[in-house]
């Protein structure tokens, strides 16, 4: 007797963005391991042929295609997304992943470049994606749509005003997608993290290793793993069960405000 049921995604293929680092390229391995083809994206394509590597030595016959994609680049999603079905297969699992902070300056003190990026990557490459992926959904009648949004949507904090708005937005336009796709088979899921350690960190602090370990002192953070874990036991409930919502935190943080550390 299983503990709890799994669901195997033979049947699928999933389209995972950011899968050259943290929480997609282990949510990639995961899939994989359910049975999933899984189609990977991000800009640096030779970090992208090390996680198909080692995804092909770590379960044989796993198909895995690295595919090369700015998220910021309409055109270019599109072309990933075609590239990525042609060797694949279809989309039946799409993972919004890819996603970034850029430092922690206050409102006043945010360049327009900074907005524009983390706007660009974070929410109009979702809205972008999941308008290219739901025709085809749509028309083989399933689907499944992770978007990786944060706790930081639901509890803003200071020097975060673009990233939070960003996955608030997220968090909104996955609750309109998921009205909008009620009674058909097509999930819709959002995963709200909280401090996982990973480069995320070291991008927001511009590569300043010393400001970019500062958030994990004190406590044991989230790894891509536990975040991953969650993706795949979502995806593979049965169809008829959503988790429509979760939320993931070290156990050492109380939302984006308190945390137990060890000093
Ligand atoms: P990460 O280790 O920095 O990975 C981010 C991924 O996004 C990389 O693979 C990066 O690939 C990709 N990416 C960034 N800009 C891109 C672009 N323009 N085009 C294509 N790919 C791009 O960060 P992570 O922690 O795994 O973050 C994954 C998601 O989880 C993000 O949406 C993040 O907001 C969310 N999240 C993270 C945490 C956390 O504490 N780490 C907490 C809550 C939510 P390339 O650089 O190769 O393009």
């Amino acid at each position: 007797m299983q503990p709890f049921s799994v669901r195997r995604l033979d049947d699928d293929t999933a389209f995972i963005t950011g899968a050259s680092a943290g929480i997609g390229r282990a949510t990639a391995m995961k899939l994989a391991a359910l049975g999933a083809r899984v189609v990977l994206g991000a800009r640096r394509v030779d970090r992208l042929n090390e996680v198909k590597t080692g995804i092909e030595a770590a379960i044989p016959g796993a198909l895995v295609a690295a595919i090369a994609v700015d998220v910021t680049d309409g055109a270019g999603l599109a072309s990933w997304l075609h590239a990525g079905e042609r060797a694949l297969g279809p989309c039946s699992i799409l993972v919004d992943n890819a996603g970034l902070a850029l430092g922690r300056a206050h409102v006043a003190d945010t360049s327009t470049a900074d907005l524009d990026t983390v706007l660009s990557v974070n929410v109009r490459a979702a809205f972008e994606l999941v308008r290219l992926v739901l025709p085809g959904m749509k028309a083989r009648g399933r689907g499944d749509v992770v978007f990786l949004a944060s706790v930081a949507g639901s509890e803003p904090y200071a020097g975060g005003a673009v990233y939070c708005a960003s996955k608030a937005a997220l968090q909104a336009f996955a609750r309109s997608l998921r009205a909008e796709l009620l009674g058909s088979d097509i999930r819709v899921l959002t995963l709200d993290p909280g401090l996982v350690e990973t480069e995320f960190a070291l991008v927001r602090f511009g590569g300043d290793v010393a400001a970019a370990k500062k958030p994990y002192e004190g406590l044991t953070p989230l790894t891509a793993d536990d975040v991953a874990d969650c993706a795949a036991f979502a995806l593979s409930r049965p169809r008829h069960v959503s988790l429509d919502r979760m939320l993931i935190l070290a156990q050492a943080q109380l939302g984006t405000q308190l945390f137990a550390r060890k000093t």
